[in-house]
């Protein structure tokens, strides 16, 4: 159904916060590579690029 609102977190450590918080995925541009997301922690709100690793 349209108009729910999904939030998808991301468990990343904030450079604010020092520690792993929940983040929110920001769509900023949308011309980033796919491994690279804009997130925004939850806790003190604080935006920042992410490097997502790939598993080998
Ligand atoms: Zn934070």
């Amino acid at each position: 159904m349209r108009g729910m609102q999904v939030k998808v977190t991301i468990r990343y450590e904030c450079r604010k916060c020092k520690k792993v918080t929940e983040q929110i995925e920001r769509i900023v541009v949308d011309n980033l590579p796919d491994h690279v997301k804009v997130l925004q922690c939850t806790k003190c709100g604080v935006m920042g690029v992410c490097l997502l690793e790939h598993a080998s």
